[in-house]
């Protein structure tokens, strides 16, 4: 039995049964998933959760889900405590977590094991989805596991790595020639056509819900308590919105005290919509074409945008764009100082948080997380030509001796080079 009750429309409020509909027929309005928090609050208790699955599936009552789930094994991802990155930044309490090493290696495996799992219970055969990349290949494998049949659709421009990494699945996989934004109106008007379950458009309802899953975990693991600031990456603005929600959601059912985390969103500076809008103070958003390498988040025209400014503004939080030379370093930095390889939107991040710490932002013995969303292996061209070389050498000892001494004068790492001594 599910404790979540139907749907209610984000603008006029009105209510509607569960349904594969993400838009209300009187207002357009985006619908939100309802839920009996009474009815949860009854059963719910940190020890119930605590002996729940080592998945998101331990926060099962607060997701909207009922009977056999879609399974690869998505969420209860490290909360590191990243001392040796928090030192270069002059943050005493900055904790890293770590989503780069779900099943797909992005959180999206959160958000679509909620959706996959809906779309069956709906009875619908076949999953779809408009994607930057992630989330087509925690599809293709969410719907390998179900039994489903995968429509995937991709800017044609998208890293390899990603397109590899679906394409194993054997889903159908498009590629159009345009952006994310032209692939999303695309898919718009397929969900009138076809009788799937596009997993971001007539499920966004019960896809979103998932990215709360970011919210409890951290919480959990940090004992029961939310993190004074959280930064976290944004292309549509719904896993910002939905940790926020997430955090509120355990404070009402009296699992966690009061929340007070400021919110903090990143985007990066060739495609900041919401962040721009956040940083001069304005209510709208501004569509944008996006020229960035980090392809994960390159939404132009971004679906929760206005509720992602509202979250910045209720949580007293902030936001920060980061500039395009600044994305790769801070991919490196975060290899380099906690031996984590994420992608693009993790470099984001890092660079954002970087910013955020030096203009005192975010203070120095405030317990910070920074979530790291996607793993770096997947797009390999944004670092490619800016690590350490390979060294070549022939196999004998004095050829490598010959070798370091000459690498010892070409310091190429952040940290201050090779660390070879
Ligand atoms: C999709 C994605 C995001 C942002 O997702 P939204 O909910 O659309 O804001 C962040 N990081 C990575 C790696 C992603 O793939
Ligand atoms: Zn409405």
């Amino acid at each position: 039995m599910s404790f979540a009750t139907g749907l209610r429309c984000r603008e006029c409020g009105r209510e509607f049964p569960h349904q594969p509909v993400n838009i209300c027929e009187y207002c357009f309005g985006p619908l939100e998933v309802v839920y009996d928090y009474e009815g949860i609050r009854k059963v719910l208790t940190r020890d119930r959760i605590q002996k729940g699955p080592a998945s998101i599936w331990r926060y099962k009552d607060l997701l909207p889900v009922e009977g056999e789930v879609v399974d690869i094994n998505a969420g209860f991802t490290p909360l590191i405590r990243a001392k040796n990155l928090g030192r270069y930044l002059g943050l005493d309490h900055l904790y890293i977590k770590n989503d780069c090493v779900n099943p797909t290696y992005s959180f999206k495996d959160r958000v679509v094991a909620v959706a996959s799992t809906k779309a069956r219970e709906f009875g619908l055969k076949a999953l779809a989805c408009a994607s930057t990349g992630n989330l087509a290949c925690s599809v293709a494998a969410h719907a390998a596991r179900a039994g489903l049949k995968a429509y995937v659709f991709i800017p044609s421009d998208l890293e390899q790595g990603k397109i590899l990494n679906t394409a194993v699945y054997a889903p159908t996989l498009v590629a159009l020639d345009g952006s994310y934004d032209e692939v999303n109106r695309l898919c718009n008007e397929l969900s009138d056509v076809y009788d799937w379950a596009f997993v971001n458009i007539n499920i966004r309802s019960y896809y979103a819900e998932g990215s709360k899953t970011l919210a409890y975990e951290v919480a959990e693991q940090l004992g029961w308590q939310a993190p004074v600031n959280a930064i976290v990456p944004a292309a549509s603005g719904s896993l910002f919105t939905k940790i926020w929600k997430g955090l509120n959601e355990l404070a009402t059912l009296g699992i966690i005290d009061k929340v007070a985390t400021r919110m903090f969103l990143s985007q990066a500076a060739g495609c900041a919509p919401i962040a721009s809008a956040a940083m001069s103070g304005s209510s709208v958003i501004k569509p944008v074409k996006p020229k960035t390498i980090a392809k994960s988040l390159a939404i132009g025209n971004p679906a929760d945008g206005i509720y992602a400014l509202k979250v910045v503004r209720e949580s007293r939080g902030g936001a920060c764009s980061a500039p395009e030379e600044e994305i790769a370093e801070g991919m490196k930095l975060l290899a380099e100082t906690e031996g984590i390889f994420a992608e693009t939107a993790g470099g984001v991040v890092v660079a954002c948080l970087r910013r955020l710490a030096a203009s005192g932002v975010i203070k120095k013995d405030e317990l910070t997380v920074a979530y790291i969303t996607g793993c770096g292996l997947k797009t390999l061209e944004a670092i490619a030509d800016k690590v350490v070389p390979v060294i070549h050498i022939q196999p004998t000892v004095d050829s490598f001796k010959k070798a370091l001494a000459e690498q010892k004068e070409r310091p190429t790492s952040l940290l201050g080079g090779p660390r070879t001594s």
